[in-house]
């Protein structure tokens, strides 16, 4: 059964370089924001596909021993975020399997809104899957081809499949990559010249990526386009045409590391404006800017130059919280959120603070948040939000609750600012966030503010179902 709606994940690609998985690694690494729960990575000495995954961090499940096992100068990886009521090791990425194209693997970011209609088609002519993955939908359609080549036969699934993916597959000596045709998410292409003067190449979701391991950032892989590095060196393609592009701008408004660059664009630089048209749109008068770290604080800083009120780190997070802590009992109240933040007093008593934070979703957070900014002493608490109310669900690989747990697809802004507890609450616009991602030509997804998905559906209640079987 698909239980389960896949998203948010880091995707890595190596082709070209005698420490593959080394990279891969390390790629993995400066991508674990995008996933959390499973890391995997697959390398290919050319006759055998050696595989790794674990639950997990990146840095805990690629152990010098598990390393030193995954030989050979191609290697993908795959990160995969956590989501409650799908917690295993069978969908952990990449996917490996033996079919008549050879050894192959793949690794997915995004989600595909025809996967189930896809698998059931698959199993009804004898196809017997053992995860809930799309991925794994990817590798049949790929093995049942009848084109004899590896990129044939890609090409052929890929013009089966709707909705978000960033693709990286691995087959023998080379690597494929590809991207939907409206380019939901992001995929990057980097350079990396070795010692020995031969050039190796990159994938990845994110920038961030090539700058841990030395690689040059060289654009994007386009929508709709399949790139293929392998013997004969880079070769590109349009695979199917490019349509309207839907870029997700949740990747710079939240996901993405602000030290990347995503679509072509500096996702800090994005950050900083929409803080800056925040503060244009919805003044207050405070006395300090507090950011809720670090998903806010590049949007303070631009609140702050704008307005002219000080940024001040009212917030502290502990990084170390690590993924078995286990939360003692309920009696300690918003034990969850002071285990992650803290207030410094100091700096907060007796002061009108503006407390800004990327998005709102069920409002659990900002209810705590408000609460702990208060009784470290603020005269007056003002949230602001660097983005539109969150009112409908994603079905491209963010992973938004359904529409009946989003508090904004539910309540008016009064009601989310009485809920929340705070003196005044407001959000960016839509033209807002346009402006600061600087989207002239119509180029981004924003169907989780607007509810105007740019695909269409082929069954829409199965998504929701999808969703709701999450569970989290
Ligand atoms: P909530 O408590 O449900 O309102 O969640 C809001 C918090 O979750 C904000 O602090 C966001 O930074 C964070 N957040 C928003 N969207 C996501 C997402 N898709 N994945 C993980 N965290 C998120």
């Amino acid at each position: 059964m698909h239980d389960k709606l896949h998203e948010e994940c880091g995707v890595v690609a190596v082709f070209g370089h005698p420490e593959a998985a080394n990279l891969a690694y390390l790629g993995l690494y400066a991508l674990q924001h995008r996933g959390q729960e499973s890391a995997g990575i697959c390398s290919s000495d050319g006759r055998e596909i050696h595989c790794h995954k674990e639950m997990g961090y990146v840095a805990d499940v690629f152990r010098p021993e598990v390393l030193a096992q995954l030989s050979g100068c191609v290697a993908i990886g795959h990160t995969r975020y956590s989501t409650a009521g799908d917690t295993s090791l069978r969908n952990a990425q990449p996917f490996a399997v033996q079919c008549n194209k050879g050894r192959i693997a793949v690794a997915h970011n995004g989600n595909l809104t025809n996967a189930l209609e896809l698998r059931e088609e698959l199993e009804f002519t004898g196809s017997i899957f053992q995860a809930s993955s799309d991925s794994e939908v990817v590798l049949h359609l790929v093995a049942r081809s009848r084109e004899r080549t590896i990129a044939g036969a890609l090409r052929e699934a890929l013009l089966r499949l709707e909705g978000a993916f960033s693709l990286v597959f691995l087959a023998d000596d080379r690597i494929i990559v590809a991207r939907d045709p409206n380019g939901f998410r992001p995929l990057a292409i980097g350079k990396l010249d070795r010692k020995d003067g031969q050039r190796a190449y990159v994938f990845a979701s994110e920038s961030c990526a090539f700058d841990l391991i030395g690689a040059e950032y060289a654009g994007e892989v386009q929508p709709g386009e399949m790139v293929i590095a392998g013997p004969d060196g880079l070769t590109r393609e349009q695979y199917v045409p490019a349509r309207r592009r839907a870029q997700c701008v949740f990747e710079h408004v939240y996901f993405s590391r602000p030290d990347s660059i995503v679509f072509g664009r500096s996702v800090q630089q994005s950050r900083e404006k929409l803080g800056r048209l925040l503060a244009c749109e919805s003044p207050v008068d405070a006395d300090v800017v507090v950011p809720v770290p670090d998903s806010g604080v590049a949007a303070a800083l631009g609140y702050s130059a704008q307005s002219g009120i000080p940024f001040r780190h009212g917030l502290i997070r502990s990084h170390y919280i690590g993924r078995t802590f286990i939360e003692p009992s309920q009696a300690i109240r918003d034990f969850g959120v002071k285990l992650k933040l803290n207030p410094v007093r100091h700096l907060i008593e007796g002061k009108r603070v503006v407390v800004i934070d990327d998005s709102i979703v069920r409002g659990t957070t900002s209810k705590k948040i408000v609460r702990m900014v208060r009784n470290a002493g603020a005269r007056e608490v003002h949230v602001r939000i660097s983005c539109p109310a969150t009112k409908s669900p994603c079905f491209y690989g963010v992973d938004t609750p359904t529409q009946h747990e989003l508090i904004a697809a539910n309540q008016s802004v009064e009601e989310i600012r009485d809920f929340i507890g705070a003196d005044s609450l407001a959000y960016l616009s839509i033209e807002g966030l346009r402006e600061a991602v600087e989207d002239v030509r119509n180029e981004y997804c924003y169907a989780c503010y607007t509810g105007d998905y740019p695909t269409d559906f082929v069954n829409i209640e199965a998504l929701m179902t999808a969703k709701e079987m999450r569970g989290c």
